[in-house]
């Protein structure tokens, strides 16, 4: 008898597990991939590279505690994330700061310059709720056109406007120089790899893992007391109210035999191409070699749910779906897809813990 079966073996499942198992409960992690970590996974191509098989994920987080808790499972290297944006024919540092403006339009300004230009050309939205209204409200319609519109289009098959705000806000505008994407506390990769940090949190001898099964046709074999489920909630309750849509990716990776491919980490494509952004796995990791690989966001409908879509009509569809999953006293529903929410990494361990503070808490009611 286990007493937390967990369903997905990413953030949210292997974090809950671990933390599960160290309070002396027993789990079984079951897993319809043949590995684990989730869309995290890092593994070594055939020219010796560590790559991600889902596309390219970089640390970064304000939360003490959230890289407290990681740092028990991985040593880190110091990583701070540089992006640059392919517009018209240059490449030009996003999020936009003031090297951006001052290369873009051959200007010198200062900040307070860059400031001045900015708001000269933004416009007046009240109250901003679309994702064009956050880019057109901060930096006018030029610079949207140029490194937003076409992207968003690209990424979502959506326009801007037809998107929450929050999907556009995830990208600061900057009248400063810093060139970095992230301006988070904590920006750090795992110095061994996120698979190598995931086996670490799971070798407990208190959590089972299966791998390659899916959890539904097994589950009527195993006995359980309560489950947490990570995958998308709609699969759980079998599509009862329509499917509630993902956006899915579909990477292509190349080896080149040469040292260095690309002036940075990531470079974006808002116009040119069907890709959104090619990143170089090198920059991310600190690996030394003769050879390297990179990666092609091709964004796609169909395929494996990588990305909840913000959207308002999605909202209200997922909020159908968290009344069924909020009325049930012994399922839990944790993470990116379960809990339809455009998190990075660190909230999905945030969410992680406090979900496993809440189990903990209530199992000591229930106990005394
Ligand atoms: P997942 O990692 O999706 O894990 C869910 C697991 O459940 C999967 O392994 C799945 O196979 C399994 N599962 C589903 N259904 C079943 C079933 N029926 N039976 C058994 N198993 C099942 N975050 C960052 O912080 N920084 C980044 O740079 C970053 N880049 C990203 C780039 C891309 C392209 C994508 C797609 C995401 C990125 N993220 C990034 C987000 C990050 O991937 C997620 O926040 C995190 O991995 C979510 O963890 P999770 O456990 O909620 O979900
Ligand atoms: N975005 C954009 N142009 C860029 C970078 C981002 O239009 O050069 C928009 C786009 O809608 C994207 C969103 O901002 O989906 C969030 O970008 P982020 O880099 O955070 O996406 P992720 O890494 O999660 O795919």
């Amino acid at each position: 008898m286990y007493d937390f079966v967990i369903v997905g073996a990413g953030f949210a499942g292997s974090v809950l597990a671990e933390r599960l198992a160290d309070a002396k409960y027993r789990v079984l992690l079951i897993e319809k991939r043949n590995h684990i970590g989730g869309n995290a996974y890092d593994h070594y191509d055939e020219a010796g590279i560590l790559v991600h098989k889902y596309g390219p994920h970089i640390f970064h987080t304000n939360s003490t505690e959230v890289y407290t808790y990681l740092s028990k499972f991985t040593e880190w290297r110091h990583y701070q994330h540089k992006v640059l944006a392919s517009v018209d024919g240059q490449l030009l540092p996003i999020p936009i700061n003031m090297n951006t403006v001052n290369e873009l339009y051959g200007l010198d300004l200062d900040a307070e310059g860059v400031s001045a230009f900015l708001a000269e050309r933004a416009e007046k939205i009240h109250p901003v709720v679309t994702s064009e209204d956050v880019v057109l409200s901060n930096v006018g319609r030029d610079l949207y056109n140029k490194f937003f519109k076409g992207y968003t289009k690209k990424q979502w098959d959506l326009d801007p406007s037809e998107l929450s705000a929050s999907v556009t806000a995830r990208i600061p505008t900057r009248t400063n120089k810093d060139n970095r994407y992230f301006t988070d506390k904590y920006q750090v990769m795992p110095l061994h790899g996120y698979t190598r940090m995931f086996e670490n949190m799971l070798a407990h001898p208190n959590i089972h893992i299966m791998l390659n099964a899916d959890y539904k046709d097994v589950i009527s074999g195993i006995s359980y007391k309560k489950m947490i489920f990570t995958g998308p909630i709609d699969e759980y309750f079998d599509f009862r109210f329509g499917k509630l849509p993902y956006r899915s990716i579909d990477f292509k990776f190349k080896t080149f035999d040469q040292e260095q491919f690309q002036e940075t980490g990531t470079i974006n494509y808002p116009d040119d191409y069907d890709f959104t952004r090619i990143t170089e796995f090198k920059y991310l990791s600190g690996q030394k070699h003769s050879k390297t690989s990179v990666v092609y966001e091709f964004p796609k409908a169909e395929g494996d749910p990588y990305y909840p879509i913000p959207k308002p009509d999605h909202a209200a569809l997922y909020q159908k779906y968290k009344r069924l999953a909020d009325a049930m006293d012994h399922t839990y529903f944790v993470g990116r897809l379960a809990t339809y929410k455009y998190y990075n990494m660190d909230q999905v361990v945030a969410q992680s813990l406090m979900v496993f503070k809440k189990i903990a808490g209530l199992d000591q009611v229930v106990k005394s």
